[in-house]
C-alpha cells in the first residue's frame, strides 16, 4: 500500500473514531458508535500492517503478535464478569502505558531510528521520547494500582506519606534535571542512564499518586488514567511519526480529561485536590470520629411487604448501585418495572454519575436489560421529584444515597451531590447487610423513620418481590 493510500485510510479511520465518540455520548446511538469504532480500528490496523513502513520480513512478527494479543483479548472479553469490567479497563490502560514506555526505549536505542534525525529535529525527537516514556510510566504503574484498588486487592485507605507533596516536587525537579542530562548526552550509553532514572521516578510517582487517593475519589482517578492512556498513545504516535496514533491518542486524552472534569463536578471535588491526594477514608471504617454517628433502629421488611408498598404506589423511583451489578439483578429489575408500568405505576430510574465502579456502569446494565431509555434519568433531572414520589427503591447502592454528604461536614464524602431518596414517602434499601459502601462511610439513611431495609442478595430478593407482586 502506498503512503498516500495509507494516509487516506488514516483520515477515514479518524473520521470514524470521531463519529464513534459522538455515538457513545448517548445510549440510543451507542451501538452505532461502537460499530464505527470497530470499523475505524480495522481500517487503521490494516492500513498500518499493509502500509509502507512495514517490510515483508516484519509481517510474520506482526501476525504472531496480533494472534497472541487478539487471543488474549478475546479470552479476557469472553470470560470477564460485568463487575470486573472496571478492573479490566484499568489493566488495559496500564498496557497502553507499558507500550509507550517500551516504544520509547526501543526508539531511542534503535540506531536506524536515531540516524533519521539531526540538529533541532534530533532534540525534538529526544524530547518526545523522554516525555513519552514519562507519561507511559506514570500511566502504567498508576493503572496497576488502580486495578488493585478496584479489585479489592489493595485497600481503599489513602496512603498519606509524611511530606508527600514535597516528595512529588522533588521527583518533578529530578525528572527535569535528568531531562536536561538526557538531551545533552553525547552517546546513546550516556543517554540511557538518565532515561532509566526518570523511568523509575515516574513509576514510583504513578504508584504514589494513586495510593494517596481515597476510596471516594477513585472515579476521578479511573477517568484520569483513561485520559493519561490517551496522551501516552499520542506520545507513542510522535515517537513513531504515526499521525493516526497522535490523533486518536489526543481524542482519548482530551475526552478522558473532559470526563474527569465532569466526574469532579459530579462529586463536587476540586480536580487538583483529588490529584494531590488524601481525600476519602479507609474502606470499611465508619465516618470520621468528628462526624455524627448514625444511631437508632433500622426497620427490616420482607419481599411481600416490599411488593405491597410497590403495588400501592403511584410513582416509584429505582436507584441502582454497585450491588445491582454484583447480583446481576438488572433483568429482574426490568421485569418488575414492566409489571408495575402495566399496572399504571409511574416507574423511573435515577442514575448517579458515579454509581457502580465505572462511568456509565448503570446505564450499560440497564440497556443490557432493555430498560427503555426515556425512563432512565440523570441525578439532576430527577432529584427534585423525590418529595412527590411514593417509593424510592435503592438496589445495592449506598454512597450515592448517603445523606451524610449533605448533613455532615466531617464526612469524607461531604459536599458530594447525592440522590435524595429519603425525601420520598418511603425508601426501601436492598442490600445484604449493614456494611458500608466503597467509600467506607456509614449511612444514616438506613436509620431514617421512613426507610425500610430489605436484606439479602439483590437478585434473590427481587425475584421474591416479583413473585409476590404476581401472586
Ligand atoms: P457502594 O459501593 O457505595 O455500595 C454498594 C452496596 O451494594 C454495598 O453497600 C453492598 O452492601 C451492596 N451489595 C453488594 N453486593 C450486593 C448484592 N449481591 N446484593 C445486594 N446488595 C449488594 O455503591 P454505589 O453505587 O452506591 O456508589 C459507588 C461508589 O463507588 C462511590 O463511592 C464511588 O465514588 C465509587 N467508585 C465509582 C466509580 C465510578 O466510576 N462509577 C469508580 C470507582 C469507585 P452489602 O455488602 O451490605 O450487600
Amino acid at each position: 500500500m502506498s503512503q498516500s493510500l495509507a494516509s487516506v485510510a488514516y483520515i477515514g479511520a479518524t473520521i470514524l473514531f470521531i463519529l464513534s465518540l459522538g455515538g457513545l455520548s448517548n445510549p440510543e446511538s451507542s451501538r452505532r458508535g461502537n460499530l464505527y469504532g470497530i470499523i475505524g480500528m480495522t481500517i487503521a490496523v490494516l492500513a498500518t500492517v499493509l502500509g509502507p513502513r512495514v517490510t515483508a520480513a516484519g509481517i510474520p512478527w506482526l501476525v504472531g503478535a496480533m494472534v497472541a494479543g487478539g487471543g488474549i483479548g478475546l479470552y479476557a472479553a469472553r470470560t470477564v464478569q460485568m463487575t470486573q469490567m472496571p478492573e479490566l479497563v484499568a489493566l488495559m490502560h496500564s498496557l497502553v502505558g507499558l507500550a509507550a514506555m517500551l516504544v520509547g526505549f526501543a526508539t531511542y536505542i534503535d540506531p536506524a531510528a536515531s540516524a533519521e534525525y539531526s540538529g533541532a529535529a534530533k532534540a525534538i525527537h529526544e524530547m518526545e521520547i523522554y516525555v513519552g516514556i514519562l507519561i507511559g510510566a506514570v500511566t502504567f504503574s498508576g493503572s496497576i494500582i488502580a486495578f488493585g484498588k478496584l479489585s479489592g486487592k489493595i485497600g481503599g485507605k489513602p496512603l498519606l506519606l509524611p511530606g508527600r507533596h514535597w516528595m512529588n516536587l522533588a521527583g518533578l525537579l529530578t525528572v527535569i534535571y535528568f531531562g536536561r542530562e538526557f538531551l545533552h548526552a553525547e552517546t546513546m550509553n550516556d543517554g540511557v542512564k538518565p532515561l532509566i532514572v526518570m523511568t523509575v521516578i515516574a513509576l514510583l510517582f504513578g504508584i504514589h499518586m494513586v495510593m494517596a487517593i481515597g476510596g471516594a475519589d477513585m472515579p476521578v482517578v479511573v477517568s484520569m488514567l483513561n485520559s493519561y492512556s490517551g496522551w501516552a498513545a499520542a506520545a507513542t504516535g510522535f515517537m513513531l511519526s504515526n499521525d493516526l496514533l497522535i490523533v486518536v491518542g489526543a481524542l482519548v486524552g482530551s475526552s478522558g480529561a473532559i470526563l474527569s472534569y465532569i466526574m469532579c463536578n459530579a462529586m463536587n471535588r476540586n480536580f487538583i485536590s483529588v490529584i494531590a491526594g488524601g481525600f476519602g477514608t479507609s474502606g470499611g471504617t465508619p465516618a470520621a470520629a468528628a462526624g455524627a454517628q448514625p444511631a437508632g433502629e433500622v426497620i427490616p421488611v420482607n419481599a411481600t411487604e416490599t411488593a405491597d408498598l410497590l403495588r400501592d404506589a403511584k410513582s416509584v423511583i429505582i436507584v441502582p448501585g454497585y450491588g445491582m451489578a454484583v447480583a446481576q439483578a438488572q433483568h429482574t429489575v426490568f421485569e418488575i418495572t414492566r409489571y408495575l408500568r402495566e399496572k399504571g405505576v409511574n416507574v423511573r430510574f435515577g442514575i448517579h454519575p458515579v454509581a457502580g465502579r465505572m462511568p456509565g456502569h448503570m446505564n450499560v446494565l440497564l440497556a443490557e436489560a432493555k430498560v427503555p431509555y426515556d425512563i432512565v434519568m440523570e441525578m439532576d433531572e430527577i432529584n427534585e421529584d423525590f418529595p412527590k414520589t411514593d417509593v424510592a427503591m435503592v438496589i445495592g447502592a449506598n454512597d450515592i444515597v448517603n445523606p451524610a454528604a449533605q448533613d455532615d461536614p466531617a464526612s469524607p464524602i461531604a459536599g458530594m451531590p447525592v440522590l435524595e431518596v429519603w425525601k420520598a414517602k418511603t425508601s426501601i434499601v436492598m442490600k445484604r447487610s449493614m456494611a458500608s459502601g466503597y467509600a467506607g462511610v456509614d449511612n444514616p439513611l438506613f436509620y431514617k423513620e421512613n426507610n425500610r431495609m430489605l436484606f439479602g442478595d439483590a437478585k434473590k430478593m427481587l425475584d421474591e418481590v416479583l413473585a409476590a407482586l404476581k401472586a
